[in-house]
């Protein structure tokens, strides 16, 4: 089923008052196309490729409410202040905003007179904003994730209320009269297959289209070393930094502490470069942000926490000090170089595959596991005392660390949501051992492990892995460093 012409006509009319384009970029007509009726859709974009128009779109075309879930603040706000300087019906609601002011969205909301809300995860779960969206005079047309990959990184300790948010369009339904339909959207600019499963699942995406961009960029050049020790890694990490030319870039590392050490140590050489984590504050996150845009800082050593919403075009390099733990983590990284569409290099430094002569390597590794171990004895021990169907809400002012224990046993297929509250437990826990538990994590990662020891095409083994399997048929990218050693 196909709009009718006149609703095109409408449609490309908005589009060039509201963004002055006369023509949609593919696959934004088709994605538009299949949320104005209602369907739900998995959309694989990459970042730059222009994907909030394909959901405010439709949201300022239908009558009633879109809610767009975003995890971080900094990018609603830009996309809201966007549109409210088009004068458009828009507001956003997150923890950080004042009483006052949440008190007068919430009134809009409830006389109807915004079109697109955009959220927290956290925030939409909380009483005064639910209690208002179940009231069954409060049209909702759709529901929209963004940056959904959330779901898969972050899912369990970070961000325990992703995973609640499937049971979300059920219950809205049911207060709502009977022919309502809300459609659910998850928008990322990366997902591998595996990913797109557990996005699909957690969502309970209905039947969804999917629309993927082929991740291949010409102008992005692969390459992977090995690093035999730790002396080794500093040097090659200086040799390639030292061959760009002071040009812009970032580098990747797995852990707080270790973003601090290195940064220390490439400052004592005179870089211009800081560490970025998740423990700073938010004001010193968007300085540190500013700086890096600005050129002030020509390096920054970051976890992965760093460059969601920051958009720099000139990018000329990225390197992995250490493996990310998934391949579209690492997908997603790499993403970061070469927006404006010239040349940029990565570099990904690997252990070698024993892991014996890094202790580094091993420590890592044992530190990964001993969190494993911590998640399941703090499982273990708290699933005696939770009742078989409980409230998440009542069971927080007794147990605080309720929602990543009950996020965990979610994960672990030992729980499903009867709402976004209220959960039940669907089997104990004597058949999980924390060996399946590692195992589970290890699948996750196998991907990775496999990209590293690839002896083919780099962009031939990512094209298959995140589902182009047509175009990865014979591919050879010519600039990788397989196919340049051939
Ligand atoms: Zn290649």
């Amino acid at each position: 089923m196909n709009l009718k012409d006149e609703q095109w006509i409408n449609i490309y009319q908005a589009l060039e008052k509201i963004w002055g384009y006369q023509e949609f970029r593919p696959p934004q007509k088709e994605v538009i196309n299949c949320l104005l009726q209602g369907k739900d859709a998995l959309i694989i974009m990459p970042t730059g490729g222009g994907k909030s128009i394909c959901f405010q779109l439709p949201a300022l075309l239908k009558k009633g409410l879109t809610i767009v879930i975003s995890p971080l603040v900094a990018l609603m706000e830009n996309q809201v202040n966007e549109l409210k300087y088009k004068q458009l019906s828009v507001e956003l609601l997150h923890n950080e905003i004042p009483r006052q002011q949440r008190q007068k969205t919430l009134d809009k909301i409830n006389k109807q007179q915004i079109k697109l809300l955009y959220v927290s995860p956290e925030t939409l779960l909380s009483p005064p904003v639910w209690q208002l969206l179940i009231q069954p005079h409060i049209k909702i047309n759709g529901l929209i994730l963004d940056e959904a990959h959330c779901l898969v990184q972050w899912g369990e300790t970070f961000r325990p209320t992703y995973s609640r948010l499937g049971a979300i369009r059920e219950v809205l339904l049911k207060q709502k009269p009977a022919n309502h339909k809300i459609a659910i959207a998850a928008f990322t600019a990366t997902a591998d297959r595996k990913s797109q499963a557990i996005i699909k699942d957690s969502l309970q995406l209905k039947d969804p289209q999917i629309f993927a961009i082929s991740p291949y960029r010409k102008n992005l050049n692969l390459k992977i070393k090995i690093a035999w020790t730790p002396r080794c890694r500093h040097h090659q990490l200086l040799n390639f930094i030292k061959q760009q030319q002071k040009s812009s870039g970032l580098v990747y590392i797995r852990s707080r502490k270790d973003s601090e050490q290195l940064s220390q140590w490439l400052q004592k050489l005179n870089y211009k470069v800081t560490a970025y984590h998740a423990g700073l504050t938010p004001r010193e996150r968007r300085e540190i942000e500013k700086k890096w845009l600005e050129n002030e800082l020509q390096l920054v050593v970051c976890t992965s926490a760093f460059g969601l919403g920051i958009n720099k075009p000139d990018v000329r390099w990225i390197v992995h000090y250490q493996v990310p733990f998934l391949l579209s983590e690492y997908l997603q990284e790499i993403g970061r170089g070469g927006r404006d569409g010239k040349l940029a290099n990565t570099l990904t430094l690997m252990s070698e595959p024993t892991g014996w002569l890094d202790p580094s390597h091993q420590q890592r590794n044992q530190y990964f596991l001993q969190q494993l171990q911590k998640n399941y004895q703090q499982v273990k021990h708290y699933f005696k005392q939770i009742p078989k169907q409980g409230n998440i809400i009542e069971i927080k002012q007794e147990i605080p660390k309720i929602e990543i224990i009950l996020s965990l046993l979610y994960r672990w297929n030992k729980l499903t949501w009867i709402d976004p509250f209220n959960y039940e437990l669907t089997s104990d826990l004597s058949s999980l051992t924390m060996n399946q538990i590692i195992k589970i994590a290890q699948q996750e990662s196998q991907q990775m492990k496999q990209y590293l020891m690839t002896r083919g095409c780099r962009w031939q083994y990512l094209l298959n892995a995140f589902g182009f399997i047509k175009e990865a048929k014979n591919f050879h990218c010519g600039h990788c460093d397989h196919c340049r050693k051939k």
